[in-house]
């Protein structure tokens, strides 16, 4: 029996937050879920967005899932998401991307990970205004801190993936081109990790020529490492390279804490409408089961939903928009699969 922290989240949150815990149950696997609000509902409850429980009890687990949560744009609290991932220093966020038989999508066999630094760049949430005038800011800053501790813990992260999964090639992906001072420091250090991993292809990109490649070819990939901002960008790319952002799961690992999520936000636009692709975070639960060692169950989920996807009768509208079944719908598929 694990104790695992659950947090629902915004939007279609709790509801694909539901079909994971059920698909997880049905897994055989017994998880005691201790569930907290984290993001809107939080606010609206204690006027906060990220209580103090929710730390304390995925400090004492070690382990969390979590529903996507809403970050209000251009002003508001910061990212619920970011500060999580910067509390407990989750510094690699591993986005898989793989395409799914039967799926119509533009590619066949893509079968690629996106590791991508978490805690670093633009997200250390340093930034100003520095101009004003007539009363209306005019100016403003960001500042993107890249260290060498922190690239070369992301590289070593992913070369290690990289062996572990059998993987053949990383893809150092990077603008030190432009950005000499702090993508060359991330470059020049991932490179530096790579000469101790001489059984591990390894290449390096500039982003913009990764992002044509992708959509030219994905297959040419394998392990992509890269800095935050990129792997955020290339992460949501790399989910439509195979079926979308309802189908793409991720894991925040650091030290001693992992936190496990879609790759998807809370999609305010079909919240409430029962329209919602559960796949995402239920593949995402599947790799916290096999984070947890529980490898049969996670491999049992994954066969699962990769057979409901399949055979095309049981998914959410974003698959099929002619033929759809609600988020229970697809999930109790899922669950009926796993347990044939
Ligand atoms: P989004 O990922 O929520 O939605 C983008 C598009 O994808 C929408 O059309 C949505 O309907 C669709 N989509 C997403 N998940 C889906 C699913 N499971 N099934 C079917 N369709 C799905 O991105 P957004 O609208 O830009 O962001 C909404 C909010 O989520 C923002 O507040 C943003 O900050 C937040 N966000 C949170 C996370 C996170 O919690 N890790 C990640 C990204 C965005």
């Amino acid at each position: 029996m694990y104790t695992i922290t659950l947090l629902p989240g915004d939007g279609i949150g709790p509801s694909i937050a539901d079909a994971a815990v059920k698909v997880v149950e049905a897994s055989g696997v017994r998880i005691s879920w201790e569930t907290h609000e984290a993001g809107m509902a939080a606010v609206e409850k204690y006027k906060d967005p990220l209580p103090k429980d929710v730390i304390e009890s995925i400090q004492k687990n070690k382990v969390a899932l979590k529903g996507p949560i809403t970050t209000p744009v251009g002003t508001g609290f910061r990212s619920v998401n970011v500060a999580l991932r910067q509390e407990f220093d989750l510094y690699a966020n591993v986005r898989p991307a793989r395409s799914f038989p039967g799926l119509n999508t533009r590619y066949e066999n893509v079968d690629l990970v996106v590791v991508r630094e978490n805690t670093e760049e633009l997200y250390i949430g340093v930034e100003h205004y520095i101009r004003a005038e007539k009363g209306k800011h005019t100016a403003a800053e960001s500042i993107a801190i890249i260290t060498h501790h922190g690239s070369e813990r992301i590289a070593r992260y992913a070369f290690e993936y990289a062996r572990q999964n059998k993987r053949k090639r990383v893809t150092i992906v990077h603008k030190a081109n432009i950005l000499k001072y702090s993508h060359g420091l991330f470059l020049n250090t991932a490179r530096e990790v790579a000469a101790e991993y001489p059984d591990i292809e390894c290449t390096d990109k500039i982003i913009d020529a990764t992002a044509m490649q992708l959509v030219l070819n994905p297959n040419v990939f394998d392990v992509i490492v890269t800095t935050n901002l990129f792997g955020d960008i290339l992460s949501d790319l790399t989910a439509g390279l195979v079926g979308g952002l309802g189908v793409a799961p991720g894991g925040n690992f650091g030290y001693d804490v992992a936190i496990f999520e879609a790759v998807h936000g809370s999609a305010p636009d079909i919240a409430g409408k029962n329209l919602a692709n559960p796949t995402a975070i239920i593949l995402a639960a599947a790799m916290m089961l096999r984070h947890l060692g529980e490898l049969k169950p996670a491999e049992r989920i994954e066969t699962a939903v990769r057979a409901v996807i399949k055979e095309g009768k049981n998914v959410t509208r974003d698959l099929n928009p002619e033929r759809y079944v609600s988020t229970q719908g697809m999930t109790e598929a899922i669950i009926g699969k796993a347990q044939d």
